[in-house]
């Protein structure tokens, strides 16, 4: 997932602390493509490669798609206190690491938690700064194609997924943004979008701003509103 030109880009100078971006969608609901094209069109923007339970799919690389563990190991990281949050989603469990995203956000890039819903509501409560977009599928009919055509679960875990989609979809109502799914060209510069604008808020910039703003003679204080006249040196 995480793409190798992505790995080496440097951080925007401009950019402070890099923002949490989680990314939720029903299972099968496309979010895996639309942040592939994002991470491969927005500078400064890095992935976080979960832990999980569940057996490698198709193509899926350890330490690319996944970190694949066995139950075991997760047990002891979740002990260790190593995810921000962890979730059992369709009976395995899914889990990010806290370090990972640490050491992207430290280094001024932003990171995308690909994450289910829950995973989305821990993060909410635990990182209020943090940027939440849903990914909704045009239709429940396409979710399913869409399931069917990757052709890698079983039918059982199939089922599992689309029963599961009605009440992950509810939630759309928790996150700051949607995107519906439907093109997949507008759906993931509408994602890009989101991200560029969460950028250019004023409380993201206000510690990389304070030169410049100090050089107009402009105090900026965290959470501050600058007013207008006494922001201003001298008379013009
Ligand atoms: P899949 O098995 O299809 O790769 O993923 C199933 C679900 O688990 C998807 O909704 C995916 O976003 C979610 N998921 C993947 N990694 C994590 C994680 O680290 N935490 C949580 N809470 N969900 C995750």
């Amino acid at each position: 997932m995480l793409s190798d030109s992505t790995k080496d880009r440097k951080p925007d100078p401009l950019m402070g602390r890099g923002m949490l971006v989680v990314v939720s969608s029903p299972s099968g609901g496309g979010k895996g493509t639309l942040i592939d094209r994002v991470l491969k069109t927005v500078p400064g923007v890095s992935y976080s490669i979960s832990y999980t339970t569940r057996a490698p799919r198709g193509t899926e690389q350890n330490g690319r798609e996944y970190f694949f563990v066995d139950r075991p190991a997760f047990e002891a990281m979740i002990e260790h206190g190593e995810f921000l949050e962890w979730a059992d989603v369709y009976g395995h469990l899914y889990g990010t690491n806290a370090e990972q995203v640490e050491r992207e956000r430290a280094a001024g890039r932003d990171i995308i938690l690909e994450i289910d819903v829950q995973g989305a509501a821990s993060i909410r409560a635990k990182v209020p700064d943090s940027v939440s977009v849903f990914i909704l599928p045009p239709s429940f009919e396409l979710l399913r194609e869409r399931l069917v055509a990757r052709n890698t679960d079983s039918v059982a875990d199939l089922e599992r997924r689309m029963n599961g989609a009605p009440s992950e979809v509810e939630q759309y109502q928790f996150f700051d943004y949607v995107v519906l799914n439907d093109d997949i060209n507008r759906a993931s510069q509408q994602l890009a979008a989101v991200i560029y604008a969460e950028r250019a808020r004023r409380e993201r910039q206000e510690s990389v701003l304070r030169e410049t703003l100090e050089d107009f003679g402009v105090v900026s204080e965290p959470g501050a509103v600058a007013t207008g006249s006494e922001t201003h040196r001298g008379s013009e």
